[in-house]
């Protein structure tokens, strides 16, 4: 085992990265502007300004300033779980028989479990600023809900979340910690919206959606003095935040000289992904270097292997601003039996934008496949991945056993969004064998794409 290159690979206080590096800038074609779901135009701060935070909507509109400054407060708040880790999976490597190198970058250091925590701080940081009482969002399986509420409680703000219903009673221990940071948690549909009620009149009984919390979080926010909403994934803004996990990647692998051929991440709505690559596509875009950019999705939920780029609604509810992105239709629920995460309809619209320009790849991989590569990962090197985290693991492994056979000495990157303790009712039907794959025909996409807006624009 070379010893040359440590098992991580930490930052030092001064090396940790004090801007957010924004991607858009320097793309040639940038993504399509959000629309309005009621004139069909680009939706204008003023028209976005009930909905979200005043600062937070100038970066998301903003596609041409490459740095955002981190402030000071944000980068203190960062200073309890990060840098995070950079760490050579040398076990892997030597189990798998590969001259691949692999490395990947941790996120779930935090007690949110996942790299939302990143972006939950800022957002709730802006909040706070402009003098807000609280916030209200949406969570699925509840990472993003727990590391809002660990934001809002740090800064002492109220933090609203409606969590899918199905969820809420599936996952109680989530729902329990978001408590434990002093949020509210209803589960969606819920009767407290309008939306709520009409949802719930339309299908009794459903366990809900994360398009439909959406809409009652948006309604919410929009309906009580002094709230805003807020998003832990698809915004342009969220990726922006994101860029540290990339950032402090490229610092890390910078000081060792190395540059990795591949870089693999997860796809659920785009933001560990895009913060992940950023640094690296912003310099494929320049011209400065090259790298193979891989997204991972699930096959039961695949926006970017056979969704249509297209404008779609980010919400069941059709409320939110429409964005120019791969989507399988904002109706679209992923079967019953899916249990990987990542079952966001859409995707965000900058990743959505390089990937109709040929600047990554997309592969959609099984869930027993993924479960499998998250086993072998946890039993040698030690860290029980989540079930999304664990896509991305799957394609590392394949990469690198690809180079097992060709003998390349390929290096690879990928992030591991986070830690998989509450998805152990996930892993104990794939334990127990009752974890089955499930791939939509063309005909329930299609049936989905006729929902799509038709809309009198390109
Ligand atoms: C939310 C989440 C994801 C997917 O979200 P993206 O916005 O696509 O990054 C991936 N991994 C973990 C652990 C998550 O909590």
């Amino acid at each position: 085992m070379s010893k040359e290159i440590p098992y991580k690979i930490y930052l030092e206080e001064n090396e940790i990265p004090k801007a957010w590096y924004n991607l858009r800038a320097d793309m040639k074609n940038k993504p399509a502007p959000l629309l309005s779901p009621e004139t069909l135009k680009p939706m204008s701060a003023k028209e976005l300004a009930p909905v979200f935070c005043d600062e937070l909507i100038s970066q998301e509109l903003d596609e041409n300033t490459a740095y955002f400054p981190i402030p000071q407060d944000i980068l203190d708040f960062y200073k309890m779980y990060r840098p995070a880790p950079l760490i050579r999976a040398y076990c892997l490597e030597k189990q798998l028989d590969t001259p691949a190198k692999i490395y990947y970058k941790f996120e779930g250091n935090n007690t949110s479990g996942s790299h939302k925590l990143n972006s939950a701080i800022v957002q709730a940081y802006y909040a706070k600023k402009q003098g807000l009482k609280g916030v209200t969002t949406e969570t699925g399986a509840g990472q993003w809900g727990t590391a809002l509420s660990m934001a809002c409680s740090y800064l002492g703000l109220d933090c609203k979340v409606y969590m899918v219903k199905v969820s809420y009673e599936q996952k109680p221990f989530r729902r329990e910690v978001m408590r434990t940071y002093g949020a509210s948690v209803t589960p969606s549909p819920s009767t407290e919206t309008e939306i709520g009620r009409k949802i719930l009149e339309a299908h009794p009984g459903t366990g809900g959606s994360l398009g439909c919390a959406i809409s009652e979080a948006v309604e919410k926010a929009t309906k009580t003095e002094g709230y805003r909403y807020v998003l832990g994934s698809v915004l342009n803004q969220v990726m922006l935040h994101q860029s540290v996990i990339g950032l402090e990647s490229k610092i890390a692998l910078d000081k060792y000289g190395i540059k990795p051929d591949i870089i693999i991440g997860c796809a659920g709505g785009g933001s560990n992904l895009g913060g992940l690559i950023a640094p690296f596509m912003g310099e494929k875009i320049r011209g400065e270097a090259d790298y193979r950019i891989i997204a991972v999705e699930p096959k039961s939920c695949p926006s970017f292997t056979r969704g249509k780029y297209a404008y779609d609604y980010c919400d069941t509810g059709m409320v939110c601003p429409l964005a120019k992105m791969y989507t399988l239709g904002s109706n679209f629920i992923p079967a019953p039996n899916h249990a990987g995460g990542l079952r966001y309809h859409g995707m965000n619209s900058t990743l959505s934008q390089l990937y109709a320009d040929g600047l990554m790849e997309a592969v959609s991989v099984e869930q027993t496949s993924v479960f499998a590569a998250a086993e072998q990962f946890a039993r040698i090197e030690g860290i029980l991945p989540a079930p999304e985290s664990s896509h991305a693991i799957k394609v590392a492994i394949d990469e690198a056993v690809k180079c097992k056979e060709t003998g390349e000495e390929k290096t690879i990157l990928f992030g591991l969004t986070g830690t998989g303790y509450f998805d152990m009712m996930s892993y104990e039907k794939f334990h127990d064998g009752k974890m089955f794959d499930y791939t939509p025909t063309d005909e329930e996409l299609q049936a989905s794409f006729e929902t799509l807006p038709k809309l009198d624009i390109k």
